[in-house]
């Protein structure tokens, strides 16, 4: 739809809606105004017996209308609807007051007593509920109705309009919502567009197979799977892969969220899916992508509030039935991808549905290499941009965060009117993807400056001079998203950790306070985030790794998820006591030692932090002409101090 027609639609809707609302106050104010008067019968019979009355009106033989007579004889000549009375002009005035009557007879008998009595004109009239229902009732409410009705025609076709395609009415909500990608569409996604992710492209290679050639393996007796289930973590290619299967295979691709099955109602998730699947035979073999399946396909019956996900539920029913339905000759293959496989229900793992399970694990330094080779293919760089540093600098990037930051450092190159991408573009695109956006307005006093430049410089100066702490790669004091300044290193990727490595990233993390402690003879609240990643370090080696002697070689940990040993302790007081002062025992032993180092290094320390405070930014090779290259006169002392320690296997 375009733009023009969208905002038709809209003047449209508020001409409707100013309207309705105009009727809808004139309804409401003519019943809450024209109501006519209570009054007693007392009271009725005075104003009678003066020959006020012209009318009355006795409803149900219970309530009576009083219509009064309106004098005019001051206007000349005689109107419709006027009559003459006693020599002067009346006309009927709206209804005016209206009493109860507890016994009609004795009423009409007063009243006829009472005509006689004055020599009144005045006319009674007798209405009954039905005469009321058929008349009066349409007359007062019929065009309220028939505008309510109007309006919301009018509302449903717009609700049903929003959702767009196929579902553009009301009538067609219980049809998918799929997107439809077909053989002719432009956007060709192949193998070639996956970096990294050998062992899945291996796995649904074998679908594209099936897709191609689906005799090859039936003629044997064996049958085709229905459906993979690719589990990982946002952004590590799932949606791609699936694309890239279909793109391979050269069959239609039906993509949709498992979201989108949801609706606010009852029943229209299960219609869609059943509307999903016939699509799908029509055009077989072809391939349904459901991103985010746990939307649906979380397991069933365990919610606290009965019956508060039966449509979820229905749903996933729905679509069981349907993986079981179709039979393995209709070669429509089901891919789904989720973050969470944790939660989903089992039935929907069972052989026969979802039969292969694909993991895409966060990429590898490799895989990174490869991802960015994908990437930066259509940018245009500078020389001195680096692929094997980029890929070590974001260890546990997905992929997605890997063109993402391909994408902004070539946005960074353009705001600074630069002809090609260059490294530094990278490195401040990775900052801002970790660290949030550049603060340069924030308000920081100078003595403020001068602590965090020493924090820094301490952390700087501390991972410099330990072996096993990370290698630096910059240090800055501009601040970014909440922090005030940071010290960025080139993480090692290992798959084990021995208990010096996490000794010494324990202490590179407190050299910030440390040094705040020796310079300023006092501590601030800047090693927030420290302290917060040296005490889960220190726990983790304590209760998780068994790398503590007092606990010895106990894990509290429990890989199934539903202990969380934080919240239900899974050891005695007595432990708890022991795990409490062991962990604090590793810190304060790291604080000590990291406020060693710089002791000995103080002269240098101060160093870097002017240096930092004049540059605000200063890269490894700034560091390196501080303190040469590195050495490591803390580990000969530590050997000699500890002679002997388990080390983690
Ligand atoms: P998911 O479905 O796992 O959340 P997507 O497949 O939507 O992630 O990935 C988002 C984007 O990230 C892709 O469009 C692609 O640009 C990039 N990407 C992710 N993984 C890879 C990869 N292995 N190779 C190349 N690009 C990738």
């Amino acid at each position: 739809m375009t733009n023009k027609k969208a905002r038709n639609r809209n003047n449209f809707f508020w001409i409707y809606a100013a309207i309705f609302s105009i009727f809808l106050g004139i309804f409401f104010f003519k019943s809450s105004f024209s109501r006519p008067k209570k009054i007693d019968q007392d009271t009725f019979f005075e104003i009678l017996s003066r020959g006020e009355v012209q009318k009355i009106v006795v409803k149900h033989k219970e309530i009576v209308y009083v219509y009064l007579k309106r004098n005019l004889s001051s206007i000349n000549g005689i109107k419709n609807g006027q009559h003459i009375i006693n020599g002067r002009y009346f006309i009927s005035q709206p209804l005016q007051y209206e009493f109860e009557i507890g016994d009609l007879q004795f009423f009409q008998k007063k009243f006829e007593k009472f005509k006689e009595k004055y020599n009144l004109d005045t006319l009674i009239e007798f209405k009954n509920q039905q005469e009321y229902t058929l008349t009066k009732f349409f007359l007062d409410y019929g065009i309220f109705f028939i505008l309510l009705i109007i309006f919301w025609i009018f509302l449903f076709k717009r609700i049903g309009s929003t959702g767009g395609g196929p579902g553009s009415q009301i009538f067609n909500i219980g049809k998918s919502r799929a997107k439809l990608f077909n053989e002719n569409d432009d956007v060709k996604t192949t193998f070639k567009d996956v970096a990294g992710l050998e062992g899945a492209k291996e796995e649904v290679q074998e679908i594209v197979e099936f897709l191609k050639s689906p005799q090859k393996y039936t003629k044997l007796g064996g049958k085709i799977p229905k459906g993979a289930l690719l589990i990982g973590q946002p952004g590590t290619g799932k949606t791609l892969l699936a694309k890239a299967v279909a793109g391979e295979a050269k069959v239609p691709f039906f993509s949709l969220s498992g979201s989108d099955f949801v609706e606010m109602f009852v029943g229209v998730g299960a219609s869609r899916v059943r509307d999903l699947f016939e699509k799908a035979k029509e055009k077989s073999p072809c391939i349904i992508f459901i991103d985010e399946i746990d939307a649906i396909g979380r397991t069933r019956g365990k919610s606290s509030i009965a019956g508060s996900n039966d449509e979820r539920e229905n749903t996933l029913n729905q679509l069981l039935t349907e993986m079981d339905g179709f039979d393995t000759y209709t070669n429509v293959i089901v891919l789904a991808a989720t973050n969470r496989s944790d939660i989903l229900d089992n039935a929907l793992l069972r052989p026969g549905r979802f039969d292969r399970t694909i993991l895409v694990d966060p990429p590898e330094l490799n895989e990174r290499k490869e991802i960015f080779d994908v990437h930066l293919k259509n940018l245009i760089l500078s020389d001195d941009v680096d692929v094997d540093f980029l890929a070590k600098q974001t260890p546990g990037f997905s992929g997605a965060d890997i063109a993402n930051i391909c994408n902004e450092s070539a946005l960074i190159a353009a705001r600074k009117d630069r002809n090609e991408i260059n490294h530094e573009d990278f490195l401040d695109a990775i900052d801002r993807i970790i660290g949030g956006l550049e603060k340069k307005n924030k308000v920081i006093k100078p003595e403020e400056k001068k602590r965090i430049a020493y924090h820094e410089a301490g952390h700087a100066t501390v991972s410099w001079l330990l072996k096993y702490a990370s290698p630096l790669v910059k240090i800055t004091i501009v601040p970014r998203g909440r922090s005030l300044g940071s010290a960025w290193y080139l993480p090692e990727e290992r798959q084990l950790t021995t208990l010096d490595q996490m000794k010494d990233e324990i202490c590179a993390l407190l050299g910030g306070r440390s040094a705040e402690e020796i310079i300023f003879r006092s501590i601030s609240t800047g090693a927030l985030n420290d302290l917060e990643r040296v005490t889960k370090q220190a726990q983790s080696m304590v209760v998780i790794f068994g790398l503590n002697k007092k606990i010895g070689n106990i894990s509290y940990y429990d890989s199934t998820g539903q202990n969380d040993f934080f919240f239900s302790k899974p050891y005695s007081e007595k432990t708890a006591q022991i795990i409490d002062e062991e962990i604090s025992k590793i810190i304060s032993e790291q604080y000590e030692r990291s406020k060693k180092i710089l002791k000995n290094n103080e002269i240098k320390l101060s160093m870097l932090a002017n240096e930092l405070l004049e540059k605000e930014v200063i890269f490894r090779e700034d560091v390196k002409k501080i303190f040469g290259e590195r050495t490591f006169p803390d580990e000969v002392e530590n050997m000699l101090n500890n002679p002997i320690e388990p080390i983690s296997s």
